[in-house]
Protein backbone atom coordinates (compact mmCIF):
# COMPACT_ATOMS: atom_id res chain seq x y z
CA UNK A 1 0.00 0.00 0.00
CA UNK A 2 2.85 2.56 0.47
CA UNK A 3 3.19 2.88 -3.15
CA UNK A 4 -0.71 3.92 -3.51
CA UNK A 5 0.03 6.32 -0.38
CA UNK A 6 2.72 7.74 -2.51
CA UNK A 7 0.37 8.61 -5.16
CA UNK A 8 -0.97 11.39 -2.46
CA UNK A 9 -0.20 14.99 -3.09
CA UNK A 10 3.08 15.49 -0.46
CA UNK A 11 1.09 17.66 1.80
CA UNK A 12 -1.48 15.02 2.92
CA UNK A 13 1.21 12.79 2.85
CA UNK A 14 3.04 14.64 5.12
CA UNK A 15 0.29 15.06 7.59
CA UNK A 16 -0.51 11.14 7.33
CA UNK A 17 2.86 10.54 8.63
CA UNK A 18 2.49 13.53 11.62
CA UNK A 19 -1.03 11.73 12.19
CA UNK A 20 0.60 8.27 12.42
CA UNK A 21 3.62 9.80 14.56
CA UNK A 22 1.12 11.11 17.25
CA UNK A 23 -0.72 8.02 17.34
CA UNK A 24 2.23 5.83 17.96
CA UNK A 25 3.17 8.91 21.03
CA UNK A 26 0.03 8.13 22.11
CA UNK A 27 -0.11 4.48 21.99
CA UNK A 28 -3.10 4.02 20.11
CA UNK A 29 -3.63 2.44 16.18
CA UNK A 30 -4.89 4.40 13.37
CA UNK A 31 -5.87 4.13 9.93
CA UNK A 32 -6.99 5.25 6.88
CA UNK A 33 -10.33 3.55 6.11
CA UNK A 34 -13.44 3.09 4.16
CA UNK A 35 -13.76 5.14 0.88
CA UNK A 36 -10.46 6.69 1.10
CA UNK A 37 -8.61 3.39 0.72
CA UNK A 38 -10.91 2.11 -1.69
CA UNK A 39 -10.58 5.15 -4.03
CA UNK A 40 -6.82 5.29 -3.41
CA UNK A 41 -6.38 1.71 -4.33
CA UNK A 42 -8.65 2.77 -7.80
CA UNK A 43 -6.08 5.84 -8.55
CA UNK A 44 -9.54 8.25 -7.62
CA UNK A 45 -8.55 11.60 -6.27
CA UNK A 46 -10.64 12.35 -3.12
CA UNK A 47 -10.38 15.57 -1.13
CA UNK A 48 -12.19 14.07 1.89
CA UNK A 49 -9.78 11.58 4.32
CA UNK A 50 -11.39 9.13 6.59
CA UNK A 51 -9.06 7.82 9.67
CA UNK A 52 -10.21 5.74 12.58
CA UNK A 53 -8.39 4.92 15.74
CA UNK A 54 -8.53 1.88 17.96
CA UNK A 55 -9.17 3.99 20.56
CA UNK A 56 -10.43 7.88 22.16
CA UNK A 57 -10.59 8.98 18.75
CA UNK A 58 -11.84 12.48 19.56
CA UNK A 59 -9.35 12.96 21.94
CA UNK A 60 -6.74 12.37 19.42
CA UNK A 61 -8.77 14.48 16.78
CA UNK A 62 -8.07 17.59 19.31
CA UNK A 63 -4.20 16.95 19.87
CA UNK A 64 -3.60 16.17 16.01
CA UNK A 65 -5.65 19.57 15.69
CA UNK A 66 -3.25 21.67 18.10
CA UNK A 67 0.14 19.82 16.80
CA UNK A 68 -1.06 20.68 13.45
CA UNK A 69 -3.04 24.09 14.28
CA UNK A 70 -5.93 23.23 12.64
CA UNK A 71 -9.49 23.54 13.48
CA UNK A 72 -10.76 21.23 15.77
CA UNK A 73 -14.83 20.27 15.25
CA UNK A 74 -16.28 17.40 17.77
CA UNK A 75 -19.26 15.28 16.73
CA UNK A 76 -20.26 13.64 19.74
CA UNK A 77 -23.11 11.79 18.96
CA UNK A 78 -21.21 10.25 16.47
CA UNK A 79 -17.99 9.93 18.01
CA UNK A 80 -16.31 11.28 15.38
CA UNK A 81 -14.29 14.64 14.78
CA UNK A 82 -13.34 16.97 11.78
CA UNK A 83 -9.96 18.20 12.09
CA UNK A 84 -9.40 21.22 9.47
CA UNK A 85 -5.62 21.61 8.49
CA UNK A 86 -4.68 25.03 7.54
CA UNK A 87 -3.79 24.36 4.02
CA UNK A 88 -7.29 23.63 3.45
CA UNK A 89 -7.78 19.62 3.52
CA UNK A 90 -9.90 18.08 6.33
CA UNK A 91 -9.52 14.68 8.24
CA UNK A 92 -12.31 13.34 9.23
CA UNK A 93 -11.23 10.75 12.86
CA UNK A 94 -13.99 8.36 14.25
CA UNK A 95 -13.51 6.08 16.79
CA UNK A 96 -13.49 2.83 15.82
CA UNK A 97 -16.86 0.96 16.80
CA UNK A 98 -19.15 -2.03 16.42
CA UNK A 99 -22.88 -1.92 15.62
CA UNK A 100 -25.59 -3.31 16.88
CA UNK A 101 -29.34 -3.28 14.96
CA UNK A 102 -32.45 -3.72 17.28
CA UNK A 103 -34.60 -3.33 14.83
CA UNK A 104 -34.47 -3.33 10.69
CA UNK A 105 -34.02 -0.21 8.94
CA UNK A 106 -33.92 1.91 12.42
CA UNK A 107 -29.92 3.80 13.10
CA UNK A 108 -28.11 1.02 15.04
CA UNK A 109 -26.77 1.38 18.57
CA UNK A 110 -22.89 2.35 18.65
CA UNK A 111 -20.19 1.69 20.80
CA UNK A 112 -16.31 1.67 20.42
CA UNK A 113 -14.66 -1.15 19.34
CA UNK A 114 -11.30 -2.54 17.51
CA UNK A 115 -10.56 -2.09 13.63
CA UNK A 116 -11.66 -5.55 12.37
CA UNK A 117 -14.88 -5.06 14.21
CA UNK A 118 -15.23 -2.10 12.68
CA UNK A 119 -14.66 -3.14 9.43
CA UNK A 120 -16.88 -6.16 10.33
CA UNK A 121 -19.72 -3.53 10.28
CA UNK A 122 -19.76 -1.92 6.88
CA UNK A 123 -21.03 -2.23 4.00
CA UNK A 124 -19.54 -3.64 1.40
CA UNK A 125 -15.99 -5.31 0.89
CA UNK A 126 -14.51 -2.46 -1.33
CA UNK A 127 -15.31 -0.11 1.73
CA UNK A 128 -14.01 -2.40 3.89
CA UNK A 129 -10.25 -1.46 4.00
CA UNK A 130 -7.63 -0.22 6.28
CA UNK A 131 -4.49 1.14 6.05
CA UNK A 132 -2.00 1.26 8.90
CA UNK A 133 -0.60 4.79 9.89
CA UNK A 134 1.42 3.87 12.69
CA UNK A 135 5.06 3.92 12.07
CA UNK A 136 6.20 0.39 13.11
CA UNK A 137 3.21 -0.62 10.29
CA UNK A 138 2.92 2.35 8.08
CA UNK A 139 1.01 1.34 4.76
CA UNK A 140 0.08 -2.16 5.76
CA UNK A 141 -3.35 -3.10 4.37
CA UNK A 142 -6.07 -4.59 6.64
CA UNK A 143 -8.47 -6.16 4.20
CA UNK A 144 -10.45 -9.07 6.00
CA UNK A 145 -13.15 -9.44 3.50
CA UNK A 146 -10.90 -9.13 0.07
CA UNK A 147 -11.98 -5.90 -0.30
CA UNK A 148 -8.72 -5.73 -2.71
CA UNK A 149 -9.61 -8.51 -4.80
CA UNK A 150 -13.46 -7.09 -5.76
CA UNK A 151 -11.71 -4.21 -6.40
CA UNK A 152 -9.60 -6.18 -9.14
CA UNK A 153 -12.84 -7.86 -10.26
CA UNK A 154 -14.84 -5.12 -9.73
CA UNK A 155 -17.61 -6.24 -7.55
CA UNK A 156 -19.67 -4.38 -5.18
CA UNK A 157 -20.25 -7.28 -2.75
CA UNK A 158 -21.99 -6.99 0.64
CA UNK A 159 -20.12 -8.72 3.50
CA UNK A 160 -23.27 -10.95 4.94
CA UNK A 161 -26.42 -12.22 4.14
CA UNK A 162 -28.53 -9.93 6.77
CA UNK A 163 -26.84 -7.00 5.29
CA UNK A 164 -29.73 -4.73 3.56
CA UNK A 165 -31.92 -5.81 6.31
CA UNK A 166 -30.09 -4.63 8.86
CA UNK A 167 -29.77 -1.16 6.77
CA UNK A 168 -31.75 -0.73 3.88
CA UNK A 169 -30.16 2.19 2.61
CA UNK A 170 -26.94 -0.04 1.21
CA UNK A 171 -29.32 -0.71 -1.42
CA UNK A 172 -28.88 2.90 -2.58
CA UNK A 173 -25.75 2.67 -1.49
CA UNK A 174 -24.65 -0.28 -3.53
CA UNK A 175 -26.04 0.74 -6.89
CA UNK A 176 -24.58 4.05 -6.44
CA UNK A 177 -21.06 2.85 -6.28
CA UNK A 178 -21.99 0.39 -9.17
CA UNK A 179 -22.68 2.84 -11.44
CA UNK A 180 -20.26 5.67 -10.40
CA UNK A 181 -17.13 2.91 -10.24
CA UNK A 182 -18.72 0.99 -13.61
CA UNK A 183 -18.95 -2.36 -11.18
CA UNK A 184 -21.13 -5.11 -10.99
CA UNK A 185 -23.09 -6.21 -7.81
CA UNK A 186 -21.73 -9.54 -7.13
CA UNK A 187 -24.38 -12.49 -7.93
CA UNK A 188 -25.65 -13.46 -4.45
CA UNK A 189 -25.72 -9.57 -3.33
CA UNK A 190 -27.62 -8.94 -6.35
CA UNK A 191 -29.81 -12.20 -5.65
CA UNK A 192 -29.98 -10.59 -1.37
CA UNK A 193 -30.76 -7.17 -3.24
CA UNK A 194 -34.06 -8.31 -4.95
CA UNK A 195 -34.98 -10.06 -1.92
CA UNK A 196 -34.77 -7.56 0.01
CA UNK A 197 -36.66 -5.25 -2.25
CA UNK A 198 -39.72 -8.00 -2.65
CA UNK A 199 -39.33 -8.61 1.26
CA UNK A 200 -40.65 -4.50 1.34
CA UNK A 201 -37.39 -3.45 3.35
CA UNK A 202 -37.77 -0.26 1.57
CA UNK A 203 -40.59 0.21 3.63
CA UNK A 204 -38.82 0.24 6.65
CA UNK A 205 -36.69 3.38 6.24
CA UNK A 206 -38.26 6.91 6.87
CA UNK A 207 -39.04 9.58 4.71
CA UNK A 208 -35.68 11.60 5.29
CA UNK A 209 -33.67 8.67 5.52
CA UNK A 210 -35.19 7.14 1.98
CA UNK A 211 -34.64 11.40 0.67
CA UNK A 212 -30.93 11.54 1.87
CA UNK A 213 -30.63 8.38 -0.16
CA UNK A 214 -32.17 10.13 -3.76
CA UNK A 215 -30.16 13.11 -2.61
CA UNK A 216 -26.90 11.37 -2.64
CA UNK A 217 -27.93 10.17 -5.81
CA UNK A 218 -28.86 13.06 -7.35
CA UNK A 219 -25.21 14.67 -6.47
CA UNK A 220 -23.39 12.11 -8.35
CA UNK A 221 -21.80 13.06 -11.61
CA UNK A 222 -24.33 11.35 -13.31
CA UNK A 223 -27.57 10.33 -11.55
CA UNK A 224 -29.26 8.80 -14.48
CA UNK A 225 -27.42 5.37 -14.72
CA UNK A 226 -28.21 4.98 -11.04
CA UNK A 227 -32.38 5.61 -10.99
CA UNK A 228 -32.19 3.43 -14.62
CA UNK A 229 -30.12 0.57 -12.31
CA UNK A 230 -32.74 0.92 -9.26
CA UNK A 231 -35.90 0.97 -11.72
CA UNK A 232 -34.90 -2.47 -13.17
CA UNK A 233 -34.07 -3.90 -9.89
CA UNK A 234 -37.67 -2.94 -9.25
CA UNK A 235 -36.23 -0.40 -6.14
CA UNK A 236 -38.21 2.72 -7.14
CA UNK A 237 -41.32 1.50 -7.15
CA UNK A 238 -40.83 0.32 -4.08
CA UNK A 239 -40.73 3.40 -2.89
CA UNK A 240 -43.87 4.57 -4.27
CA UNK A 241 -45.67 2.43 -6.78
CA UNK A 242 -45.95 5.64 -9.60
CA UNK A 243 -42.26 6.14 -9.81
CA UNK A 244 -40.50 5.35 -12.99
CA UNK A 245 -37.22 5.72 -14.48
CA UNK A 246 -38.20 5.79 -18.28
CA UNK A 247 -36.55 8.17 -21.67
CA UNK A 248 -38.23 11.14 -20.49
CA UNK A 249 -35.86 11.15 -17.34
CA UNK A 250 -33.21 10.23 -19.23
CA UNK A 251 -33.49 13.12 -21.00
CA UNK A 252 -34.37 15.85 -18.67
CA UNK A 253 -31.37 14.83 -16.17
CA UNK A 254 -29.08 15.08 -19.31
CA UNK A 255 -30.96 18.76 -19.76
CA UNK A 256 -30.08 19.45 -16.39
CA UNK A 257 -26.54 18.00 -16.81
CA UNK A 258 -25.71 20.11 -19.81
CA UNK A 259 -27.11 23.10 -19.08
CA UNK A 260 -23.80 24.59 -18.17
CA UNK A 261 -23.72 28.36 -16.30
CA UNK A 262 -27.38 28.79 -16.79
CA UNK A 263 -27.66 29.00 -13.43
CA UNK A 264 -26.12 31.35 -11.01
CA UNK A 265 -22.73 30.46 -9.41
CA UNK A 266 -24.60 30.50 -6.12
CA UNK A 267 -26.71 28.50 -6.99
CA UNK A 268 -27.13 25.17 -4.52
CA UNK A 269 -30.50 23.17 -5.74
CA UNK A 270 -29.01 20.72 -8.26
CA UNK A 271 -29.88 17.68 -6.66
CA UNK A 272 -33.60 19.09 -6.17
CA UNK A 273 -34.09 20.00 -9.76
CA UNK A 274 -33.11 15.74 -10.24
CA UNK A 275 -35.57 15.02 -8.30
CA UNK A 276 -38.06 17.05 -9.85
CA UNK A 277 -37.50 15.81 -12.92
CA UNK A 278 -38.01 12.10 -11.39
CA UNK A 279 -41.58 13.39 -9.79
CA UNK A 280 -42.53 15.20 -12.71
CA UNK A 281 -44.64 13.38 -15.01
CA UNK A 282 -46.78 12.71 -12.53
CA UNK A 283 -50.70 12.14 -11.36
CA UNK A 284 -51.84 14.36 -8.85
CA UNK A 285 -52.27 11.61 -6.56
CA UNK A 286 -49.22 10.68 -6.70
CA UNK A 287 -46.99 13.55 -6.02
CA UNK A 288 -48.80 13.47 -3.11
CA UNK A 289 -48.27 10.08 -1.93
CA UNK A 290 -44.36 10.64 -3.14
CA UNK A 291 -44.65 14.01 -0.65
CA UNK A 292 -46.15 11.68 1.63
CA UNK A 293 -43.68 8.94 1.77
CA UNK A 294 -40.38 11.21 1.80
CA UNK A 295 -41.57 13.98 3.84
CA UNK A 296 -39.20 16.88 1.85
CA UNK A 297 -38.11 20.16 3.21
CA UNK A 298 -39.86 22.92 2.76
CA UNK A 299 -38.23 24.10 -0.23
CA UNK A 300 -37.93 20.41 -2.17
CA UNK A 301 -41.54 20.17 -1.28
CA UNK A 302 -42.46 23.77 -2.70
CA UNK A 303 -40.51 22.63 -6.16
CA UNK A 304 -42.82 19.73 -6.40
CA UNK A 305 -46.06 21.39 -5.56
CA UNK A 306 -45.18 24.05 -7.96
CA UNK A 307 -44.91 22.10 -10.83
CA UNK A 308 -48.62 21.13 -10.60
CA UNK A 309 -49.34 25.04 -10.14
CA UNK A 310 -47.11 25.63 -13.36
CA UNK A 311 -50.50 24.06 -15.92
CA UNK A 312 -51.97 27.25 -14.87
CA UNK A 313 -49.64 29.75 -15.80
CA UNK A 314 -48.61 27.70 -19.18
CA UNK A 315 -52.71 28.49 -20.16
CA UNK A 316 -52.37 31.83 -19.36
CA UNK A 317 -49.44 32.06 -21.65
CA UNK A 318 -51.00 30.32 -24.45
CA UNK A 319 -54.22 32.09 -24.43
CA UNK A 320 -52.25 35.51 -24.10
CA UNK A 321 -53.55 36.66 -20.82
CA UNK A 322 -50.28 36.74 -20.19
CA UNK A 323 -48.10 39.05 -22.48
CA UNK A 324 -45.31 41.15 -21.07
CA UNK A 325 -42.35 40.18 -19.11
CA UNK A 326 -44.24 42.24 -16.21
CA UNK A 327 -47.19 39.75 -16.61
CA UNK A 328 -44.97 36.97 -16.46
CA UNK A 329 -43.60 38.11 -13.62
CA UNK A 330 -46.43 38.62 -11.72
CA UNK A 331 -47.44 34.90 -12.65
CA UNK A 332 -44.29 33.52 -11.82
CA UNK A 333 -43.10 35.39 -8.77
CA UNK A 334 -44.74 33.02 -5.83
CA UNK A 335 -43.22 30.26 -7.92
CA UNK A 336 -40.63 28.44 -6.52
CA UNK A 337 -36.70 29.43 -8.61
CA UNK A 338 -35.94 26.02 -8.47
CA UNK A 339 -39.49 24.87 -10.68
CA UNK A 340 -38.65 28.22 -12.76
CA UNK A 341 -35.00 27.18 -12.85
CA UNK A 342 -36.45 23.92 -13.76
CA UNK A 343 -38.86 24.91 -16.72
CA UNK A 344 -35.85 26.83 -18.33
CA UNK A 345 -33.64 24.05 -18.47
CA UNK A 346 -36.56 21.44 -20.17
CA UNK A 347 -39.83 22.70 -20.94
CA UNK A 348 -40.37 21.86 -24.83
CA UNK A 349 -41.24 25.07 -25.83
CA UNK A 350 -38.62 26.93 -26.77
CA UNK A 351 -40.28 30.21 -25.68
CA UNK A 352 -41.55 28.94 -22.28
CA UNK A 353 -37.91 28.35 -21.49
CA UNK A 354 -36.71 31.76 -22.69
CA UNK A 355 -39.42 33.70 -20.31
CA UNK A 356 -38.46 31.70 -17.48
CA UNK A 357 -34.56 32.18 -18.31
CA UNK A 358 -34.75 35.80 -18.41
CA UNK A 359 -36.98 35.99 -15.39
CA UNK A 360 -34.75 33.87 -13.20
CA UNK A 361 -31.61 35.92 -14.76
CA UNK A 362 -32.87 39.37 -14.52
CA UNK A 363 -36.61 39.82 -13.14
CA UNK A 364 -36.40 37.74 -10.30
CA UNK A 365 -35.16 40.11 -7.99
CA UNK A 366 -36.65 43.29 -9.22
CA UNK A 367 -36.50 46.38 -7.12
CA UNK A 368 -37.09 49.57 -7.39
CA UNK A 369 -34.63 52.29 -6.30
CA UNK A 370 -37.79 54.65 -5.27
CA UNK A 371 -40.06 53.67 -2.28
CA UNK A 372 -42.62 55.31 -0.14
CA UNK A 373 -40.41 57.98 0.97
CA UNK A 374 -39.30 58.59 -2.89
CA UNK A 375 -42.96 59.24 -3.51
CA UNK A 376 -43.27 61.41 -0.38
CA UNK A 377 -40.47 63.70 -1.15
CA UNK A 378 -42.39 64.31 -4.74
CA UNK A 379 -45.05 66.00 -2.68
CA UNK A 380 -47.66 62.47 -3.79
CA UNK A 381 -50.06 62.24 -0.53
CA UNK A 382 -49.94 59.29 1.20
CA UNK A 383 -52.28 56.97 0.32
CA UNK A 384 -53.22 54.11 -1.75
CA UNK A 385 -52.19 55.51 -4.89
CA UNK A 386 -48.39 54.66 -3.37
CA UNK A 387 -49.03 50.87 -4.10
CA UNK A 388 -50.34 51.28 -7.41
CA UNK A 389 -47.87 53.85 -8.70
CA UNK A 390 -44.92 51.76 -7.44
CA UNK A 391 -46.46 48.60 -8.79
CA UNK A 392 -46.23 50.57 -12.08
CA UNK A 393 -43.60 51.53 -11.99
CA UNK A 394 -41.93 48.04 -11.39
CA UNK A 395 -44.26 46.50 -14.03
CA UNK A 396 -42.84 49.39 -16.55
CA UNK A 397 -39.11 48.84 -15.31
CA UNK A 398 -39.13 44.89 -15.67
CA UNK A 399 -40.45 45.40 -19.13
CA UNK A 400 -37.41 47.82 -20.34
CA UNK A 401 -39.48 50.92 -20.85
CA UNK A 402 -37.27 52.77 -17.96
CA UNK A 403 -34.31 52.05 -16.15
CA UNK A 404 -32.48 54.59 -13.83
CA UNK A 405 -33.59 56.07 -11.09
CA UNK A 406 -34.51 59.35 -12.09
CA UNK A 407 -36.23 57.56 -15.03
CA UNK A 408 -38.31 56.19 -11.95
CA UNK A 409 -38.70 58.79 -10.04
CA UNK A 410 -40.47 60.70 -13.53
CA UNK A 411 -42.66 57.69 -13.78
CA UNK A 412 -43.74 57.95 -10.71
CA UNK A 413 -44.65 61.44 -11.07
CA UNK A 414 -46.14 61.17 -14.37
CA UNK A 415 -48.66 58.48 -13.07
CA UNK A 416 -49.19 60.33 -9.78
CA UNK A 417 -50.56 63.41 -12.03
CA UNK A 418 -52.75 61.10 -14.43
CA UNK A 419 -54.31 59.54 -11.40
CA UNK A 420 -55.10 62.57 -9.95
CA UNK A 421 -56.37 64.38 -13.17
CA UNK A 422 -58.57 60.92 -12.91
CA UNK A 423 -59.57 61.89 -9.18
CA UNK A 424 -57.50 59.66 -7.64
P1 LIG B 1 -18.10 8.66 -1.13
O1 LIG B 1 -17.00 8.39 -2.12
O2 LIG B 1 -19.45 8.75 -1.75
O3 LIG B 1 -17.81 9.72 -0.12
P2 LIG B 1 -17.60 6.76 0.99
O4 LIG B 1 -17.25 5.33 0.79
O5 LIG B 1 -16.57 7.66 1.59
O6 LIG B 1 -18.17 7.27 -0.38
P3 LIG B 1 -19.43 7.55 3.08
O7 LIG B 1 -20.90 7.58 2.98
O8 LIG B 1 -18.69 8.80 3.31
O9 LIG B 1 -18.93 6.75 1.83
O10 LIG B 1 -19.08 6.54 4.24
C1 LIG B 1 -17.73 6.27 4.64
C2 LIG B 1 -17.55 4.79 4.93
O11 LIG B 1 -18.43 4.41 5.99
C3 LIG B 1 -17.94 3.87 3.77
O12 LIG B 1 -16.84 3.68 2.91
C4 LIG B 1 -18.33 2.60 4.50
O13 LIG B 1 -17.19 1.86 4.89
C5 LIG B 1 -18.98 3.12 5.77
N1 LIG B 1 -20.45 3.26 5.61
C6 LIG B 1 -21.14 4.36 5.24
N2 LIG B 1 -22.46 4.12 5.23
C7 LIG B 1 -22.62 2.84 5.61
C8 LIG B 1 -23.75 2.01 5.82
N3 LIG B 1 -24.96 2.44 5.58
N4 LIG B 1 -23.52 0.76 6.25
C9 LIG B 1 -22.26 0.32 6.50
N5 LIG B 1 -21.16 1.05 6.32
C10 LIG B 1 -21.32 2.30 5.89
Amino acid sequence: MKEAIAQLPEGIRERLTQAGRLADESGLDLYLVGGTVRDLLLGRARMDIDLAVDGDGMGFASRLARKTEGRYTPHPRFLTATVDLPEGNSLDVATARGETYEQPGALPRVAPAPIDVDLARRDFTINAMAVSLNGRSFGNLVDPFNGRGDLRSRLVRILHDRSYIDDPTRLFRAVRFEQRLRFRLERGTERRFREAVSGGMIGNLSGPRLLEQLRLICVEPDPWPVFNRLERLDALKAIHPGLASDDGLKTLVQEISQSGDLASSTYDGWWILYLVALFRPRRQETLHGIVERLKPNRRLRKAIEDMSGWSRVEQAVESGRIDTPADFYRAVRTISEDTILFLALTHPDEAVRSRCETYYHHHRHARLSIDGGTLKELGIPEGPAYGQILDEVLSMKINGEIGTAEEERRAARDLWSRLHRLGA
